[in-house]
C-alpha cells in the first residue's frame, strides 16, 4: 500500500485507538514480576479493576484475549452435560455456543433475526418452564460487536428474580466495558467477561473476568478440568496481588494508566460521551438514507453502528475504498451479514472532531465507491455534535 501521512484512523469496533498515555506507560521496561514494584501495580490495577466492573468481588486478569476469558467463565463454573441458556444475537455469541458445545455443554440457543438483543421475557418463561432447574447458567452479550445491538442486561437479571431460578447469569461484555453502563453487582451478574482492547483502550492481550461469591463457589465443585484458567489458583495468588504465572506485566502498566484515564474523565461522562457519539452516527446514517441494522431504538449500540448496505452492494468493496482513499478502516461484516454491512466503531479513546472525520471518511467512500446516498451526514452530525457541546 502507498504511504499515508497523518494518523491511520482505526474506526472497527475494536481494537481501538490505543491514547499515546497509554503507549507510553506500557513502553516502561519491563519489571521483575515478583517484586515490591509489580506487587503496588498489580494491586492497583486489581482494585481498579473492581471499579471499572462496579463490583466488590474479585477481577481476575488472564494474559489473553476475549475468548480465553470467555472459556474461563465457563469451565470454572459450569460441568459436561449443563443445560445453558443462549441467544443467537450475532457472531460473536454464535461463536462462544460454539465454545460451550465443544465443551460437552447443552446449549438452547434462542434464534433472533441479529437485529434485536436477548429478549427478558423469554428468559422468564424458558427458566419457569425448567421446573428441574436443568439450566445451570444464562448467557448474554451484552453488546453484540457483529451487529451493534446491545442486550438489557438489568432487565435479563429482573427475568431471572422473576422466575425464581437460581441460574447463573454470565454476561460478555468484551465491546461494551469501559463504554457503556455496566453495573456487575448491582445486576448480580455471576461471570462478567471481558478484554483489554475495546473500551479499555489498550492493545488485545488481557481477558477479565468478574467473579461473584455464587460463581465462586460453583467453581469449588464443577466438572472441568483447568489449570491455566483456574479461578482458586489465580486468587490464591491474587490474594497478594501475585499471579501463578507470568503475568501481562507492561500490558499491566497501561492498564493503571487507561484506568486513570477514564476515572479523570469520570465514568458517567465516559458513556454520556459514547451515546453522543452513536446518536450523532445514527443521525448521519439517516441522512444519507441508509439503514441501521438494530431495529430496536431502546437496544441501539453506544460503542458502534452496523449499517446495511444498500442494492446488493458488498460491504467489502466499500470498506477497501476507503481504505485505500482516506486510510480508515472500518469494520467488516461478520458471520451470516458478511459483505451485507459495515461497521463504524465509535468507542475509546476519541473527541468529536474524530468522530466527524470518521463520518467524513464514510461520506466521501460512499461517494466515491458509487453508491446511491445523500449527501449532508456529516453535516448533520456536525450540528448534533455542536449543540451538545453548547448545551455542556
Ligand atoms: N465477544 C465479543 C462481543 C467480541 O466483540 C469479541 C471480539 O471482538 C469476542 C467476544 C472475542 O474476543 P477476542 O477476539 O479478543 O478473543
Amino acid at each position: 500500500m502507498s504511504y499515508h501521512s497523518g494518523r491511520h484512523f482505526l474506526q472497527i469496533p475494536g481494537p481501538t485507538n490505543v491514547p499515546d498515555r497509554v503507549l507510553h506507560a506500557i513502553g516502561q521496561p519491563t519489571i521483575d514480576h515478583r517484586g515490591p514494584e509489580f506487587q503496588k501495580l498489580s494491586e492497583e490495577v486489581l482494585l481498579g479493576c473492581r471499579r471499572i466492573f462496579k463490583t466488590s468481588s474479585p477481577v481476575i486478569i488472564y494474559p489473553a484475549s476475549g475468548t480465553g476469558a470467555w472459556e474461563a467463565g465457563l469451565i470454572n463454573t459450569l460441568s459436561p452435560g449443563d443445560k445453558v441458556l443462549m441467544f443467537e444475537t450475532g457472531h460473536f455469541a454464535t461463536l462462544w455456543c460454539t465454545m460451550a458445545r465443544k465443551f460437552g455443554l447443552e446449549v438452547d440457543f434462542v434464534p433472533t433475526n441479529w437485529r434485536h438483543g436477548a429478549d427478558p421475557q423469554i428468559v422468564e418463561e424458558k427458566l419457569k418452564a425448567d421446573t428441574e432447574r436443568k439450566i445451570k447458567s444464562v448467557n448474554i452479550v451484552h453488546n453484540e460487536t457483529s451487529t451493534g445491538v446491545t442486550s438489557r442486561i438489568a432487565e435479563i437479571r429482573q427475568a431471572m428474580d422473576n422466575a425464581g431460578h437460581p441460574a447463573l447469569l454470565m454476561v460478555d461484555t468484551i465491546s461494551s466495558l469501559g463504554s457503556v453502563d455496566y453495573r456487575h453487582e448491582e445486576w448480580k451478574v455471576d461471570v462478567t467477561v471481558g478484554c483489554s482492547q475495546k473500551g479499555l483502550m489498550l492493545p488485545p492481550g488481557l481477558g477479565f473476568n468478574a467473579v461473584s461469591e455464587k460463581a465462586l463457589e460453583a467453581s469449588k465443585h464443577n466438572g472441568f478440568n483447568r489449570h491455566f484458567w483456574d479461578w482458586n489458583d489465580m486468587l490464591k495468588s491474587n490474594a497478594n496481588y501475585w499471579y501463578p504465572s507470568t503475568p501481562s506485566t507492561n500490558l499491566l502498566f497501561g492498564l493503571r494508566e487507561a484506568i486513570q484515564m477514564l476515572e479523570e474523565e469520570g465514568l458517567d461522562n465516559v458513556f454520556a460521551r459514547h451515546q453522543r457519539f452513536a446518536e450523532a452516527t445514527r443521525r448521519a446514517v439517516r441522512t444519507w438514507g441508509l439503514e441501521i441494522l438494530c431495529e430496536e431504538p431502546k437496544e441501539y449500540s453506544p460503542v458502534l453502528t452496523t449499517v446495511m448496505m444498500p442494492e446488493n452492494k458488498g460491504g467489502d468493496a466499500f470498506r477497501k475504498v476507503v481504505l485505500n482513499a482516506f486510510n480508515m478502516s472500518l469494520g467488516s461484516g461478520l458471520g451470516k451479514v458478511a459483505d451485507k454491512v459495515f461497521r463504524i466503531g465509535h468507542l475509546g479513546y476519541l473527541n468529536d472532531l474524530t468522530l466527524i472525520g470518521t463520518l467524513a471518511g464514510v461520506e466521501m467512500g460512499l461517494e466515491l465507491a458509487g453508491i446511491k446516498h445523500q449527501k449532508g451526514g456529516a453535516q448533520v452530525a456536525m450540528e448534533y455534535l455542536a449543540q451538545q457541546a453548547a448545551a455542556r
